[in-house]
């Protein structure tokens, strides 16, 4: 099953996604052609009066490497979905090597400047660009779906975990034991404030449960500054041992548990501040946000027994009726982490009608440099200035070869050459053909789509 087809009509009116078998028919039957390829979009050649669209619900999981974006129906059907790869990584190194190109460039030429450093400030709300990447991508991507489709609302996954659920005394001890809600808000919670490991003996990748720090036979709370993470070995060990008496031979180890038990986790900083500033992005768009959090996303995916990837989370995000078993739960964490997450919209059922999605990776649009120079800085050999007779490197195209030996149709990215012929690499060899043969089938975006 792979992704239903975006379809506008001759005014470019996004309707329903169609299918991908009645995508065939429609073009075909030529009614329909090709509008886009990544997404892949049809356009209709007539225009559609009053068209019967039902809205759909678009669904982020924004992720540090990852993004994973969902269109749900109203029926919990996900009929399309994407994971968008960012390249924050690729862009701090490009910025470090810009900076020691610069700092190698004053030594040699400016050694006896004044150092300034204090002269600079940052605006508020200012982020790393390799985080802003991450917002911006996302946000283009929204804005691009919603060209395509007829988007009602938008559902975010804003914080890893709902520290109101968490630290609310009325939860009772056995809530976070068992498979509610609360239990996934606050084992989220532990597992980044113990880094993912056993507290006792750092262990790590093996299932983890939660544990009394001070037993409950001894006095302990349930509160969650009582609770830490350990391995099934360590936690059948202490038993309902006093944690002095357990760790009686290692006062380092007790100590840097007891002090870490106490600290508040401070938000895990990078993946929240992006989630806020991507969050304020949607709502400007004037269609109802609302939000979930990393516990409520993990406990729905475990409900409807899904596997683990970036889409299927970005589906499960939000509400879902599942958890109306808990009410408790779903209430007071939506008025907790936003204003406007209200009953309506609740999704019965998560039912994934397509398992062929769109994976896009970004890749940038590279440099503007036009003289390459080899190791040492001597100039090598200059770049034309693109487009070269309509074709910039990175496009798309089709080529057709009529004859010869290698006559024949393929796809691929080009790279032109202003003597009039396009570089292929194919097979990890190269192939130049004539400018003249190809067809743009995608212009380059900033995007690699598989
Ligand atoms: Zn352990």
């Amino acid at each position: 099953m792979s992704n239903y087809v975006f379809l506008i009509d001759q005014n470019k009116t996004p309707l329903n996604p169609v299918h991908p078998a009645q995508a065939r028919k429609l073009l075909d039957s030529g009614k329909a052609a090709v509008f886009r390829r990544y997404p892949f979009t049809l356009i209709l050649k007539r225009i559609i009066e009053n068209p019967n669209v039902y809205p759909l619900t678009l669904k982020i999981d924004p992720g540090s490497k990852f993004t994973g974006i969902v269109l749900v129906t109203n029926q919990g059907n996900v009929i399309w979905g994407m994971e968008l790869q960012h390249r924050g990584q690729q862009i701090k190194d490009a910025l470090e090597h810009r900076r020691a190109v610069r700092r190698g460039r004053r030594n040699r030429n400016t050694r006896y400047r004044k150092a300034r450093f204090l002269n600079r400030k940052l605006n508020h709300g200012w982020l790393a660009p390799s985080l802003r990447h991450r917002v911006l991508t996302t946000e283009t991507w929204v804005k691009r779906l919603q060209k395509f489709a007829p988007i009602g609302s938008i559902v975010q996954e804003l914080v890893k975990f709902d520290t109101q659920v968490i630290q609310n005394p009325e939860i009772s001890g056995t809530e976070y034991q068992q498979g509610t809600l609360h239990g996934y808000e606050c084992r989220e919670y532990l597992l980044e404030k113990w880094n993912r490991q056993c507290a006792y003996c750092g262990v790590k990748d093996v299932p983890l449960e939660i544990e009394h720090i001070q037993p409950k036979s001894k006095g302990g709370s349930d509160r969650i500054s009582n609770l830490c993470l350990a391995c099934h070995k360590c936690n059948q060990r202490k038993g309902n041992k006093d944690i002095k008496d357990f760790l009686k031979g290692k006062p380092e180890v007790l100590n840097r548990i007891l002090k870490q038990a106490k600290a508040p986790l401070k938000d895990a900083a990078s993946v929240n501040s992006t989630r806020w500033v991507l969050f304020n992005i949607l709502k400007s768009f004037g269609l109802p946000v609302r939000t979930g959090t990393g516990g409520q996303t993990k406990f729905n995916r475990i409900q409807f027994d899904l596997p683990k990837a970036h889409w299927i989370d970005a589906a499960c995000v939000g509400q879902c009726s599942a958890v109306d078993g808990f009410p408790v739960a779903g209430n007071c964490r939506s008025r907790s982490v936003s204003e406007g997450l209200t009953r309506k919209g609740v999704v019965e059922t998560i039912k994934l009608a397509t398992t062929k999605i769109l994976r896009v990776k970004a890749t940038g649009f590279g440099g503007r440099q036009r003289c390459q120079t080899d190791k040492f800085g001597y100039p090598q050999k200059h770049r034309p200035l693109r487009p070269i007779l309509g074709f910039c490197t990175g496009d798309i195209v089709r080529a057709d070869v009529l004859k010869g030996k290698y006559a024949g149709t393929f796809t691929a990215r080009v790279c032109p050459m202003s003597h009039g012929y396009g570089e292929f690499v194919i097979d990890k060899k190269r192939r130049s053909i004539k400018l003249d043969y190809l067809t743009p089938v995608h212009r380059k975006d900033g995007y690699d789509y598989a």
